[in-house]
C-alpha cells in the first residue's frame, strides 16, 4: 500500500489548521521528484511562522535536511542544510566563542525559514538583518535544478528569496557569518517607564545599545497608555564575569524545561487573566531599573523555556499580528493602535515593541523598514477579524506595513512589499489569500 502523506498541518498560532500533503526528503533526486510532480508545492521549515505562510497544497518539509556541512571556525563561517534549527546552530557555535549576528525570539526555527522570512532581532537598528551576514544558499528553483545564490551569482534570486516567503523556491543549504563573543551572557538594563513618552524617549537614549526590546502592557488607557519595561543588553566580556559563571564562560548549565500539557479551556485566557498578567509582570519588578548578568537564553528567548506555551491560547489557537510605523510617525501611530486595543476588549497577553533602523533597499522583500515595530498576539474570537481590520487602517494611515511571517488575517495591500516572487509552482495559502483579497 502506498503510504498517504495527507496529515493535519497547522503552524505555531495553531490557525489555521489544514489537512494537506506533508513529506519530508534528504535526497536532491527525491527533493526533485517531489517538486516536479506536484503543482504548489510550498516549503515549511520548523512551522514557528504564525499563520499560513508555510501551508500550502503541497508542503515540503525540511526537517530531513538537518545536517552541518562545515563550519570554519577561524573565521565564524558555518555551511549547514536548511532545515537545520538555530538552537543547533548554537549548541555548536557558542562553546567556540559565537553567536548569530541576528536572532529572533525563538531559537526554534530553521535556517531556511530564517533566510525566507529574513528574521530581525532586538538589534535591528544596529545590525540589520538575518541576510545580512548570509553568504551564500543552494535553491532549488521550478525545474528541481539547483542554483548557487549570493551577491555575484544569480543575485536576482538571491534578493528575492531573502523575504521572499518561499515563493521563490526551496532553500537547502546555507553558509552565513556568525559574530565572536567572548562570553554567553548577557549585560541587561531592565528600564521602567509610566508612559508612551518615556519609552520613546528611553527607546531614543539607549539606540547605541546593541540590544533593546520593550515588553507594554497594552490594556492601559488614558495618562497610562505606554507603561511599559525596556530591557536594553550588550554580549558581557570576560571580565565582568565572576564566580561560577568566569569558571567556564561559554558554557551553560542544562535547565529545566517545562511543558504546557494540554491545550488550555477557552475560558482560561480573557481580558481579565490578561490584565491580571501584566499588572504583575509591571509590578514585578519592583525598582525604576535594575542591572543584572543573565545567560544568553534567558535574554533572546525567555518564551522557548516553556514548551508548547502556544497551547495556552486554547484549541481555537491565535494570531500574532506585527506591524511596523514609520519612525516619525512612530508615537503617534503606537498611540491610536494601543488605544485600539485596548477599546476592543481582545486583549494582548503579548506585546513587544522595537525599534528598527534604516532597511537595506537591495533586500526588498524583507519586512523591516525605519521605524517601531510592535507585535501583539490576540486569542482567536468572533471580535478578532473586526479588530485585524481596524488595525489593518491605522496601519496604512499612518504608511506602515505587516509582517508576512506573522499574518494569518490581514489586508493585501499592507503587504505589497513582497515582489518579484510569481511563481507558478512554489504557492503558499497565505499568497493565495493575498493575492485574491488584492
Ligand atoms: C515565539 C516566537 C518568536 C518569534 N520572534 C521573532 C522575531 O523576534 N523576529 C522575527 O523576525 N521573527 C520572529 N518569529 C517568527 C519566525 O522567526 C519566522 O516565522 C521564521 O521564518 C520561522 O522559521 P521556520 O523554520 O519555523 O519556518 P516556517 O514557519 O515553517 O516557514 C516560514 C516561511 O519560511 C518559508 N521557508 C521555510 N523553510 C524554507 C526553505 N528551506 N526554503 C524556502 N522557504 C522556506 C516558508 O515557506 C514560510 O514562508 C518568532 C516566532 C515565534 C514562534
Amino acid at each position: 500500500m502506498k503510504p498517504n502523506f495527507i496529515q493535519k498541518v497547522t503552524n505555531w498560532g495553531n490557525y489555521p489548521i489544514v489537512e494537506k500533503e506533508m513529506r519530508s526528503e534528504d535526497t536532491l533526486k527525491s527533493i526533485k521528484d517531489f517538486v516536479i510532480n506536484h503543482n504548489e508545492v510550498i516549503a515549511r521549515g520548523n512551522g514557528r511562522c504564525y499563520g499560513d505562510a508555510s501551508l500550502g497544497d503541497s508542503i515540503f518539509s525540511t526537517k530531513k535536511l538537518d545536517k552541518f556541512i562545515s563550519f570554519d571556525r577561524l573565521n565564524g563561517i558555518i555551511e549547514c542544510e536548511s532545515g537545520m534549527l538555530l538552537s543547533e546552530v548554537l549548541e555548536v557555535s557558542v562553546p567556540q566563542g559565537y553567536f548569530l549576528y541576528v536572532t529572533p525570539g525563538t531559537k526554534y526555527v530553521s535556517v531556511g525559514g530564517a533566510i525566507a522570512s529574513d528574521v530581525h532581532g532586538k538589534n535591528h537598528h544596529a545590525e540589520g538583518c538575518f541576510s545580512e551576514y548570509i553568504l551564500e544558499f543552494k535553491l532549488m528553483v521550478e525545474n528541481g535544478d539547483v542554483i548557487l545564490c549570493s551577491r555575484n551569482d544569480n543575485s536576482d534570486k538571491f534578493w528575492a528569496t531573502i523575504g521572499g516567503m518561499g515563493l521563490t523556491g526551496i532553500i537547502l543549504s546555507a553558509k552565513f557569518k556568525l559574530k565572536n563573543i567572548e562570553t554567553s551572557y548577557i549585560r541587561q538594563e531592565s528600564i521602567k517607564a509610566d508612559s508612551l513618552d518615556e519609552i520613546f524617549q528611553l527607546f531614543d537614549e539607549s539606540e547605541s545599545w546593541t540590544y533593546t526590546v520593550a515588553w507594554i502592557d497594552c490594556l492601559q488607557k488614558g495618562k497610562d497608555i505606554g507603561r511599559s519595561i525596556l530591557m536594553r543588553g550588550e554580549h558581557a566580556f570576560r571580565h565582568e564575569l565572576f564566580g561560577e559563571k568566569a569558571k567556564d564562560p561559554l558554557t551553560l548549565k542544562k535547565k529545566f524545561q517545562p511543558t504546557v500539557p494540554f491545550y488550555f479551556p477557552n475560558f482560561a485566557l480573557n481580558n481579565l487573566t490578561v490584565k491580571i498578567f501584566n499588572y504583575l509582570y509591571y509590578k514585578k519588578q519592583s525598582k525604576k531599573e535594575v542591572n543584572s548578568l543573565i545567560d544568553y537564553e534567558t535574554f533572546f528567548y525567555p518564551l522557548d523555556a516553556i514548551s508548547d506555551w502556544n497551547k495556552i491560547y486554547g484549541k481555537s489557537g491565535f494570531i500574532q499580528y506585527q506591524m511596523v510605523i514609520p519612525k516619525e510617525k512612530g508615537k503617534e501611530g503606537m498611540r491610536k493602535i494601543l488605544d485600539t486595543i485596548a477599546n476592543s476588549g481582545n486583549g494582548s497577553f503579548l506585546a513587544v515593541l522595537k525599534l528598527f533602523g534604516k532597511n537595506n533597499p537591495e533586500a526588498y522583500n524583507s519586512f523591516p523598514t525605519e521605524g517601531y515595530t510592535l507585535a501583539l498576539d490576540f486569542k482567536v474570537n468572533k471580535k478578532l477579524k473586526k479588530l485585524v481590520d481596524q488595525l489593518d487602517q491605522i496601519v496604512e494611515e499612518f504608511g506602515g506595513r505587516i509582517y508576512l511571517t506573522k499574518d494569518s488575517m490581514s489586508k493585501s495591500s499592507l503587504t505589497n512589499y513582497l515582489k518579484n516572487v510569481n511563481s507558478s509552482k512554489f504557492v503558499s495559502l497565505q499568497h493565495k489569500r493575498i493575492k485574491n483579497n488584492k
